[in-house]
């Protein structure tokens, strides 16, 4: 039996996407070959790519602005390298919002390029929060944030005006809400949370912000060489592309980002009422920077974990363990988990309520 799966990644993914790529393994489009074993030069995994890279500028609402849709390899972590590679001169700066082991990690790998200055960081207070007041130098290269923090479970509800190029690391809520997503220079998200398995990572790059630095840049770590080849600088990640290629048709066919939000908000909604009326949980995040994605909450008693985890575990559940940083549960509520799903969560805390009163 399909379990309820609440992992943070890699995730859940639509039963549509799972069909068919299962049969594309065995029988890619009746082509007699499996999609494990085409060239990458293809006719068929051309088209695949091309449609792919359309389809998340299309869903992003950016067509016909001046980006460009990438499908790289290297994880979400390959771009905390080619990100200075590509926007940060010798002697230029970096501006960085920390929110997390993510954006954390995304500094330390920038302060190995050049000056990074850290605008402002929740860390003390275990990233519980998202720093609102703080003022991005007018000379930086590029402001880089996270838009959702997948261990401690905050978003950012609003991004800065500023005349700098904003880096996004969108990693856990890419294609889940409606942004204006012309504000960004470059977006990049690891498939495996919201898109697809692990493999290759979304960047979309506005196009003007390229070539513009000093530095000897390694082709691969030069997001102009891949756009040069239409992300085919070298071979693609062919079956990782193909199931994500699935799921934003899915998220087409199912009324595109806008109905993604609609369902998020409704389960995030259904969920949060459940942790704030049930006195045997509590909440990590901070109310207003609590994220649709990664729910994080907490025991308030932990010598009930054993009986709470008994029954959520015989409930079907799975992936429900907060990060080892934060510790209770973690709720992973991405776009392909259905509401049915989080409801049985909702019951299993309703009858835990129950056996321990
Ligand atoms: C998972 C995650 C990463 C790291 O992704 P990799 O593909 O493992 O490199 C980076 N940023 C965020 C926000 C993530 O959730």
């Amino acid at each position: 039996m399909k379990k309820h799966n609440f992992s943070a990644g890699p995730s859940i993914l639509p039963q549509e996407v799972l069909d068919k790529a299962a049969q594309a393994v065995l029988n890619y489009n009746n082509s007699g070959l499996s999609i494990l074993e085409i060239s990458h030069r293809s006719k068929d995994f051309v088209a695949i790519m091309e449609e792919a890279r359309t389809l998340a500028l299309e869903l992003l609402g950016l067509e016909g602005k001046g980006y460009q849709a990438l499908f790289l390899s290297g994880g979400a972590s390959m771009e905390f390298v080619r990100v200075p590679y590509s926007l940060l001169k010798q002697n230029g700066k970096a501006a960085y919002l920390d929110t997390g082991t993510w954006a954390a990690g995304a500094i330390k790998q920038a302060e190995k390029f050049g000056e990074t200055i850290v605008v402002a960081s929740s860390k003390s207070d275990n990233y519980s929060y998202i720093p609102k007041e703080y003022s991005i130098p007018t000379d930086a290269s590029y402001f880089h944030c996270t838009s959702n923090n997948t261990i401690f479970g905050t978003q950012m509800q609003d991004f800065p005006e500023t005349d700098v190029p904003i880096v996004c690391d969108m990693s856990s809520d890419i294609f889940s809400r409606e942004i204006d997503f012309s504000k960004f220079g470059i977006i990049y998200a690891g498939a495996q949370k919201n898109m697809g398995p692990a493999g290759t990572t979304l960047v979309v790059v506005k196009e003007e912000l390229l070539g513009k630095t000093d530095r000897v840049t390694p082709d691969i770590l030069d997001y102009s060489a891949h756009i040069a080849k239409d992300s085919m600088y070298n071979t693609p990640p062919v079956f990782a592309v193909y199931a994500s290629m699935l799921t934003l048709q899915w998220v087409k066919a199912n009324g595109g980002v806008a109905a993604m939000e609609k369902k998020n908000n409704e389960k995030a909604a259904l969920l949060y009422n459940e942790i704030e009326r049930n006195l045997l949980f509590k909440g990590v995040a901070k109310l207003e920077d609590r994220s649709k994605m990664n729910v994080t909450f907490i025991l308030v008693n932990e010598a009930h974990k054993e009986q709470f985890d008994k029954m959520w575990k015989a409930a079907n559940i799975s992936g429900l363990n907060g990060h080892r940083s934060v510790g209770g549960y973690r709720a992973s509520i991405y776009n392909a988990m259905s509401i049915e799903s989080v409801q049985v969560l909702v019951d299993v805390m309703q009858e835990f309520e129950k056996t321990i009163q």
